[in-house]
């Protein structure tokens, strides 16, 4: 096993639970494995297809997704096809010729597809295995159901001799029992992973205005140089209007959201894929079907509207293993459209709930990385040491007053206020709405006026966070004082508010961070500029041998066998075989180019 997993895959170990996974499966068990995204779940089937005798059969519910993993392998030296509805009849001819020659190790498939070819081809085909990727879409309470998934009960009926693998990164106890259930799998052996991702660095920036946003991102891109990110923004306009602020700083942004035409979409989608847009605005549209391995950051614009949502979303940030970082930016405004929009949906309750959640991990003031864990029902001891909180732990302040002040011009305004006019009270403008109603003549009017506008918007979110009140959404966003903030206001209780440091706005560069996964860090970016130099001459060349044969630059080399590259600088073709990753095949058909240019600019 670890002779063949060097061999095609470059790998000398294997991550948690792979082997296990693997022995069950070639010992003809089924087995249900639930990983997280980027977790390693495909070699689970594919080192078993390489290893056992005949055809594995792999449902896959996107064409995208198939084609890259099948690059992926031929790239690999692993003989794998994908039939599917965008092969031409000639393409599908040579392909079943293949199969029924045995010549085929891995073949993707779509379900529409596997049910068509159930009687047919595949009572011809050697099957060895069938792999069910993606198979949290049988689920019918998943957000990502597929109706044509619920069929696949007949691969059991049909070929009931042989073992099935479902894969899955959604990990909740109803999924996987529906999965068990529906794909009637004989007493299978279950393999949940943890769901942490240790690469990801998690960070939330609150209460920024739109300009410090705006310049902030502008800034991380440019730390970021030539990396691959995604900023996820609310609304198609938001799409557009960021991607516009950024052209305009000289940085090149690709758009896509669901008003697109599929043609933009795809081309959107294309150019990211393929290194040609470093960076897309997007709506949640975006993400399903993308397998891109280097994508070094996740920007959230606007806050989502679950805790699921966002860890999907940040999920499609360092596939690879490499350290990646998220960053969310959280404010009042957007808290309070989001309210809006998850009061008025159908399932207001649910979708309340999903979103305070939600705002719970953006506020938080303990280990975000626990938080995120704990709500997928994985307890986690420890602080992660690699979010924010835990790099830089809130302090605060007894804001008793502060929070008076604010209450109490609430009250006397008799809650009939908005967030927007009790700021104008506690700073002391005389704004129409404060004229008009005549709350200038009120006691409190003017008696934040040493707390500036944006400030006052902090710390009210912290108040409302706090419970000291709530806002009404049904009554023109009207502040309403709950019992703890009327403890507050009448019984002198204390509130303790975080204070505001923004100090941070600047940069933290702080790659090497003190974590057990330190390796996963350890080559991201911490070259001088001779071993940067190298860095952006092989991506020259990763990107100049993937144009030529029309595939992802990530899949001829992932951006971690770069670094490993530039680390190591090996000048052998033997050397570069034994970096992590480079499968023989690759090292075969790249290395000397490598090598050749590694000697090069290195000057040996
Ligand atoms: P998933 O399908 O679970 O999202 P993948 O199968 O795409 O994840 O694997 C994610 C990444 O991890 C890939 O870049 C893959 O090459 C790498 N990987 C998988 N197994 C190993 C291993 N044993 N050692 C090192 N890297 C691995
Ligand atoms: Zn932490």
């Amino acid at each position: 096993m670890l002779q063949k997993l060097k061999k095609y895959f470059g790998f000398t170990e294997f991550r948690e639970q792979q082997k296990e996974i693997i022995e069950k499966i070639i010992d003809k068990k089924d087995t249900l494995v639930l990983m997280p995204t980027g977790g390693g779940k495909s070699l689970c089937y594919q080192l078993p297809a390489i290893l056992m005798e005949g055809t594995t059969i792999v449902v896959s519910p996107l064409i995208s997704l198939m084609k890259d993993q099948v690059e992926t392998l031929i790239e690999n030296g692993i003989p794998a096809r994908a039939l599917n509805s965008t092969n031409s009849e000639e393409e599908n001819y040579i392909l079943k010729r293949d199969c029924l020659q045995g010549k085929v190790k891995l073949l993707y498939i779509s379900p529409e597809r596997l049910l068509l070819e159930m009687n047919f081809l595949l009572k011809d085909i050697n099957i060895a295995l069938f792999a069910i990727d993606e198979a949290h879409c049988i689920s019918q309470w998943g957000h990502d159901f597929r109706p044509e998934y619920t069929q696949l009960k007949c691969i059991r009926s049909q070929f009931p001799e042989i073992p099935i693998v479902a894969l899955t990164a959604t990990a909740d106890k109803i999924t996987r029992s529906d999965i068990i259930e529906q794909l009637d799998m004989r007493n299978p052996e279950v393999f949940i992973s943890s769901f942490d991702r240790p690469n990801l660095s998690l960070e939330v920036k609150r209460g920024f205005q739109q300009k410090e946003k705006n310049k902030y991102i502008i800034d991380f891109i440019r730390r970021h140089k030539n990396e691959s990110g995604i900023i996820y923004c609310m609304s198609r306009n938001k799409t557009e209007s960021v991607a516009q602020m950024l052209m305009k700083s000289g940085i090149n942004a690709t758009i896509y959201h669901a008003g697109l035409s599929a043609a933009k979409r795809d081309e959107a989608q294309e150019d990211f894929i393929n290194d040609r847009a470093q960076i897309v605005c997007a709506t949640v549209a975006f993400g399903m079907g993308i397998d891109k391995s280097n994508v070094r950051w996740v920007i959230h614009y606007n806050m989502p509207k679950s805790i699921e949502s966002f860890y999907q979303e940040i999920g499609r940030a360092g596939r690879d293993g490499l350290a990646s970082e998220t960053l969310l930016f959280y404010s009042l405004s957007d808290m309070i459209l989001m309210n809006k929009f998850a009061a008025e949906s159908k399932q207001q309750e649910i979708n309340l709930e999903k979103l305070h959640r939600m705002q719970q991990y953006a506020d938080s003031n303990i280990c975000r990385r626990r938080i995120l864990l704990n709500y997928f029902g994985e307890s986690m001891d420890h602080d992660c040491g690699h979010c924010d909180v835990c790099k830089n732990p809130p302090q605060r302040f007894d804001g008793t007053i502060t929070v008076q002040k604010a209450l109490s011009a609430v009250a006397r305004a008799n809650q009939n206020i908005s967030i927007g006019v009790l700021i104008d009270i506690l700073r002391g403008n005389y704004s129409t709405e404060v004229k008009s109603k005549e709350y200038d003549r009120l006691k409190t009017f003017g008696a934040g006026r040493d707390i500036s506008a944006r400030d006052w918007q902090d710390y009210l979110l912290q108040m409302l966070n706090l419970g000291y009140f709530e806002i009404a959404y049904n009554e023109n966003n009207h502040i309403k004082i709950t019992e703890s903030g009327k403890k507050v206001l009448f019984s002198s209780e204390k509130a303790e508010l975080v204070i505001i440091n923004r100090d941070d706005t600047k940069v933290n560069i702080n790659k090497k961070s003190p974590t057990k996964e330190k390796q996963l860090f350890i080559f991201a970016g911490e070259g001088g500029i001779e071993e940067n130099n190298l860095f952006d001459e092989l991506r020259a060349l990763r990107r100049k041998l993937a144009d030529q044969q029309a595939i992802p630059p990530y899949i001829v080399f992932s951006d971690k066998a770069l670094h490993l590259m530039v680390h190591y600088k090996p000048m052998t073709i033997e050397e570069l075989g034994n970096i992590s990753g480079i499968s023989e095949y690759k090292r075969d058909k790249y290395g000397k180019e490598f090598v050749t240019l590694i000697k090069r600019v290195i000057g040996k």
